[in-house]
């Protein structure tokens, strides 16, 4: 077996930080904490970052990492996030090793380690599927600015020129890093990770890979292991920071001028009172009633609770607690086995650090102050050398007690409080003063629809959990690539996760208004307006290298007759009136009397611009935006222009897609129809 990088840490030399293309160490002893494995308080790294260059750290990443991300199409940039994937999961068993000593279940470390892998494929797909092989990415529709068409306007995002620096926190070392790295890295924008002390040595192995893996554009990706003395001093417009912990270091961090005044961005995810709200209908025979049960419990062991989506507020009816706590008794009693993870049969491992352990039990004991009374479990410490607890129920009688809305034990801990109105079940998940996550147990859509608009403003997200649902939930604790992960209020106001939302956040917005010519230049996008090649060689003759934006087919008119008309409506069988019946036809707004079926126009279109020989051109795959603008009465003439408009040639394949612009023109040269056709295009002849 070989060595791994922490247990070097542990015997010999200090946890070493990736800055400025090199494996860094300070040469002092200095400040160095020591970092113990969770179970057996063994030493497992020694951390410190005395001495380290971050204002150098910060220029490289601004300077070398920007000249090697930022030029990347996003495509290009997707496709190494997925490398870097699968680099990692051929690595990750010596992840789980490491994890093990920071008190993660095999469970708890697939929830980190996959998880975190997971997040970098969910945004590879999503960076070639959802954004344009370029390094501009448009936003909403253009904005005609002049009756001429001479002057238009759009928004488009690029890549903010500064640093992402990304503050983890201990409980999720790698998942927390890859979060943040996934949408900063499709931006274009180098990242500087800072993992927590307690767990950094096992961020520090998920970066030696990546490293190694040799997929690294230069500077791209940074690690910082230990403190960051004075950091944001040196922020600049430009640079970003996202922040996972604690409400109170993320209150604290805020204040900074730099983002106060500075113009740096600053996002933050941090603790927060999460419910889960047990439906009226759900009584002890149903199962949502199990479903809530079983979830809660999970919530409360998994990772050993500290987690930040962890349910720590069960909020039920009057008539169903006492069975709650019940139920919660017995699945605890028969699940769960605390210890080292590392034994066999343990479910749920100790927490991160003693610190931690002590923090849990004296924020319990504020809690039991409080009127908390611990119906499962205990809130004595077990004497070990390890960071072990049990998990805990409370029982508060006054639901409204302040202090089970306010304070959070990180940790196997929940609050468990009753209701018994719709009214009062929102101004208890309300108390929460904004949350990541709520559950919503119920059967009944009376309930669940007169609940869940009244809570989703305190909420980032909502799980609506049933037994239709129940073996295809992810549940309530899993933040999703492509779904929001943040809240508002005590949840920090962030929105780290979202699918393209995340990324934007590391791009700037900004709106150019030109010429149709110049807004093709700036966004590689063929605006109508701009010169177009309508040369000899018909575009679908057109390889991927050889076809340009702006190459054009025009046909020539083709009347439409009413013979046509009568033929398509009994050939496809629609023969609704405004086709077919004149005097009705004409009584409807929008007609002049019986008109040509836009399918049929559109069906017109194809012939007019198709070039029918084996070619280039692979596949019809889609058409998009269609609108019929004027309609066409029999004697009419239509006639095609047809428009590449934007080549998205793919990272992974011979073909790419072709966005055509395509416009349907009458004997008048008014628009009739309007619209995008797809193709997918073979990329050399
Ligand atoms: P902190 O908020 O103290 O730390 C989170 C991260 O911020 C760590 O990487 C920490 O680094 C860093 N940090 C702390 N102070 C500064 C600073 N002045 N400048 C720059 N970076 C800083 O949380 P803890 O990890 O200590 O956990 C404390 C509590 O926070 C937990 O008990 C729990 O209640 C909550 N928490 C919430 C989480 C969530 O996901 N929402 C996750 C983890 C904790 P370092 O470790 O080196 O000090």
């Amino acid at each position: 077996m070989t060595t791994t990088s922490a247990e070097t840490a542990a015997t010999t030399a200090i946890l070493p930080s990736y800055i400025k293309g090199e494996w860094w160490r300070p040469e002092t002893d200095a400040a160095v904490q020591e970092v113990r494995d969770a179970s057996t308080g063994d030493v497992v790294a020694r951390v410190s970052s005395e001495g380290i260059d971050l204002a150098g750290a910060l220029e490289y990443a601004r300077t070398v990492g920007h000249d090697s991300l930022a030029p990347l199409t996003f495509h290009q940039r997707a496709i190494i996030l997925k490398k870097m994937a699968l680099a990692l999961t051929e690595r990750k068993d010596e992840l789980y090793e490491i994890s093990a000593r920071t008190g993660a279940t095999k469970a708890d470390s697939w929830v980190d380690i996959d998880g975190g892998i997971g997040v970098l494929f969910a945004y590879s797909s999503k960076g070639r599927r959802e954004m344009p092989q370029s390094t501009v990415l448009l936003d909403g529709p253009l904005e005609p600015l002049s009756k001429d068409g001479s002057f238009l306007g759009r928004h488009i995002f690029t890549s903010l020129p500064g640093a992402a620096l990304q503050i983890n926190a201990f409980n999720f070392a790698v998942w927390g890093s890859l979060e943040k790295l996934a949408p900063a890295f499709l931006a274009g924008v180098p990242s500087i990770i800072k993992p927590a002390t307690p767990t950094g040595y096992l961020a520090e192995h998920m970066v030696r890979i990546l490293d190694e893996s040799g997929l690294l554009p230069e500077g791209s990706v940074q690690l910082v292991s230990g403190s960051l003395p004075g950091v944001f001093d040196l922020l600049k417009l430009g640079d970003t920071v996202a922040f996972t912990g604690s409400a109170y270091t993320a209150d604290k961090l805020r204040r900074h001028e730099a983002f106060q005044s500075g113009g740096v961005r600053f996002t933050c995810e941090t603790d927060s009172i999460n419910a889960s709200v047990l439906g009226p209908d759900a009584t002890p025979d149903t199962p949502e009633f199990t479903a809530f049960v079983k979830q809660l419990v999970t919530e409360m062991t998994s990772k050993a609770g500290q987690k930040c989506t962890a349910i720590r507020r069960a909020i039920v009816p009057s008539a169903l607690a006492a069975d709650v706590a019940r139920a919660v008794a017995d699945r605890i009693a028969e699940r769960i086995v605390v210890g080292d993870p590392r034994d066999e049969g343990v479910t749920m491992g100790p927490l991160a650090s003693m610190e931690q352990r002590d923090e849990v039990l004296s924020q319990v004991g504020k809690l039991v102050d409080a009127g908390g009374r611990v119906v499962v479990g205990t809130d004595q410490p077990q004497p070990s050398q390890g960071a072990f607890v049990s998990p805990m129920l409370l029982r508060f009688d006054d639901a409204l007690t302040d202090a089970l809305h306010e304070i959070e034990a990180f940790g196997p801990v929940a609050s468990l409080l009753t209701y018994d109105s719709v009214d009062e079940a929102v101004d208890l998940v309300a108390r929460g003063g904004g949350s990541l996550v709520t559950s919503v147990v119920s059967h009944d859509p009376e309930f669940v629809g007169a609940l869940v608009p009244r809570i989703a403003g305190m909420n980032g997200r909502i799980l609506l959990l049933d037994r239709d649902n129940l073996k295809t939930s992810t549940g309530h604790g899993s933040p999703l690539p492509m779904l929001m992960h943040g809240g508002p209020g005590r949840a920090g106001g962030g929105e780290e996760l979202g699918g393209i939302i995340a990324v934007k956040h590391h791009m700037q917005r900004t709106a150019v208004q030109g010429t149709p010519e110049l807004m093709t230049a700036v966004t590689g996008v063929w605006h109508s307006g701009a010169s177009a090649n309508a040369d000899a060689e018909h575009p679908f003759r057109k390889s991927l290298a050889e076809l340009r934006i702006g190459d054009q087919v025009r046909s020539g008119l083709r009347e439409v007759s009413l013979d046509d008309i009568e033929r398509f409506a009994h050939f496809t069988g629609d023969t609704f009136y405004a086709h077919m019946d004149e005097e009705a036809a004409a009584a409807n707004p929008f007609f002049p009397g019986r008109v040509a079926h836009g399918y049929l126009l559109v069906s017109f279109a194809a012939g007019l611009f198709v070039e029918p020989a084996p070619g280039p051109v692979l596949a019809n795959t889609g058409l998009e935006n269609l609108k019929f603008m004027t309609p066409v009465s029999a004697g009419d003439s239509i006639r095609v222009e047809l428009t590449a408009k934007e080549i998205t040639p793919r990272e992974t394949d011979d073909y790419g897609q072709v966005r055509w612009d395509a416009r349907l023109i009458n004997q008048n040269d008014e628009i009739v129809a309007q619209y995008d056709v797809l193709t997918m295009v073979a990329k050399t002849r």
